[in-house]
């Protein structure tokens, strides 16, 4: 008799033994990553990857399985030990969120169904994510008619986003004729401080970055309102077709936050789309004492933004909203054969309609919204709040340290998370200026004390600590400009001795 040839993965076998070794390795895995969660604080931030271990990541395919037990310590002594560091409690560089412990269990979760929310079928993920989008809506006020979706993140919810705006203003049957028939130029708006992904999202949409207007900030890096009036007229004159007004709620250089609602009055009034890039900012409106700097975001007609960020979730999750569900889902319907749905049917495919992918680019679609659902219901919307409060007065801590300080100067003035400043030494011009702070930056993250980043405003190289850390303590600032003013009085010193 011929023996049937069967490969098998361990978990298969049904053989105790296998069961036993793999749960045993599940949970040493667990106990690991919720102790060196636990530990985050007594570790340097980063660090460098020696030779060495990135040479490991040099290997031959490998053709034949390998041990569990032994790809797991690798793991542990070869990608563990190095990583970016925002979990840390002294990471303040680009905005970048910092994950929750429940929030990585989630995942877990998320992975063990390996569940898509998908288009839709006749399953709870659907439900999940439903759930979420309408909790994000009530939060940020944004009416309950409006569609949404999940995306990886704002670079996402920005192109679903100016993809509804483009097609529903264009006039014209837009996915169909594409731009072979377009009569006019269309042209957006934004301010020259916008993200970099609205750019990327005006080129990938065949608009060209030329058809993006870069518009002049005022002091607080907001949109000069007359400016931008101004252009659109001239555009008009000159026979463009002006469509869309991106407005920022919160910016990654400084945190300003455009005048949402002269946004809206003029988009009113022009008939244009406004389209809000909220990414960390859009949760402003929870902070109990500032939620009226995005009160204009709710009349946006779409609304992108992270909850990896300043919602502390694991990466990735973000959000687009639109607020004319028919615009949005004629934007991105599109059900082949083998897809066929009805509203109510027996069977996976009954489902309640629209299903999720009529919203999206996307077909498969992970499980993001658990993460989000369990983190809600874990801390809920008040708490969301506080710790977004919290996070605001510590930049604004860090502020007063800083205007305390006669070697630092602030580069910016502080409207939310975002604190831009300057070491400054007596007699030094400024492109040693630029040169030192730009030292100053490496050198903290080199010693893995603290990490910022840097940007240029008003051509000048700063340093930027960008808050949307859930760990942050007082006292965290408090070593922070102690240790920037030390490392810019040594750096100080030896650039002057080394200057021919
Ligand atoms: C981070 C950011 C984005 C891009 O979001 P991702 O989640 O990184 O794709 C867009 N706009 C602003 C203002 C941001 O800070």
């Amino acid at each position: 008799m011929r023996r049937e040839t069967k490969e098998i993965v361990r978990e298969e076998t049904l053989d105790p033994e296998d069961w036993k070794s793999m749960r045993k390795l599940g949970h040493k895995m667990l106990d690991d990553m919720l102790d060196y969660m636990k530990t985050v604080r007594g570790r340097p931030v980063w660090q460098h990857a020696p030779d060495k271990v990135k040479a490991h990541f040099n290997r031959p395919l490998p053709q034949d399985p390998q041990p569990p037990e032994e790809i797991y310590r690798e793991f542990v002594e070869k990608v563990l030990p190095y990583p970016l560091g925002n979990i840390h409690p002294c990471f303040w560089g680009w905005v970048l969120g910092t994950g929750t412990v429940f929030g990585a269990l989630a995942e877990l979760l998320a992975a063990s169904m390996n569940t898509t929310s998908a288009g839709g079928y006749h399953h709870c993920a659907v439900h999940v994510e439903k759930q979420v989008i309408n909790w994000i809506k009530e939060m940020l006020e944004f009416p309950a008619s409006a569609s949404g979706v999940l995306t990886s993140g704002c670079s996402a919810a920005n192109i679903i986003g100016l993809t509804v705006a483009r097609n529903t203003k264009s006039g014209y049957d837009l996915r169909r004729k594409g731009f072979q028939v377009a009569q006019h130029k269309m042209m957006l708006y934004a301010s020259e401080e916008v993200h970099s992904s609205i750019q990327k999202a005006v080129e990938l949409l065949g608009l060209g970055s030329e058809a993006l207007r870069s518009v002049p900030v005022n002091d607080y890096f907001q949109i000069d309102l007359q400016a931008l009036k101004t252009i659109i007229t001239e555009d008009r004159v000159n026979g463009y077709m002006p469509f869309c007004v991106v407005g920022a709620a919160g910016t990654t250089n400084t945190g300003g936050i455009d005048d949402l609602n002269g946004l809206a009055d003029i988009c009113q009034r022009e008939n244009l789309w406004l389209h809000v890039d909220g990414a960390f900012g859009a949760w402003v409106a929870l902070a109990p004492n500032v939620r009226n700097k995005v009160s204009g975001m709710k009349r946006a007609d779409s609304l992108a933004l992270d909850l990896h960020k300043w919602m502390y979730m694991p990466f990735e999750i973000g959000c687009i909203l639109v607020r004319n569900e028919g615009y949005h889902r004629k934007a991105f319907s599109l059900t082949p054969n083998y897809l066929a749905h009805g509203e109510g049917e027996r069977g996976i495919t009954g489902g309640d309609s629209p299903w999720l992918f009529d919203y999206d680019f996307l077909h498969s679609r992970g499980f993001r919204a658990l993460k989000a659902w369990m983190s809600l219901k874990e801390h809920g919307s008040r708490k969301y709040g506080r710790l977004i409060q919290q996070n605001i007065d510590q930049a604004h801590y860090l502020a007063e340290l800083i205007n305390s300080q006669p070697e630092l100067e602030l580069s910016a003035p502080v409207m939310l998370n975002i604190v831009c400043f300057r070491y400054v030494a007596p007699d030094m011009n400024d492109v040693a200026l630029d040169e030192l702070n730009k030292q100053i930056v490496i050198e903290l993250q080199e010693q893995g004390i603290a990490v910022l980043s840097g940007t240029v405003i008003k051509d000048k190289y700063v340093m930027r600590a960008a808050n949307v850390n859930h760990r942050s303590r007082r006292e965290d600032f408090d070593i922070l400009v102690r240790e920037v003013t030390r490392t810019g009085k040594e750096l100080t010193i030896s650039m002057k001795n080394t200057r021919p």
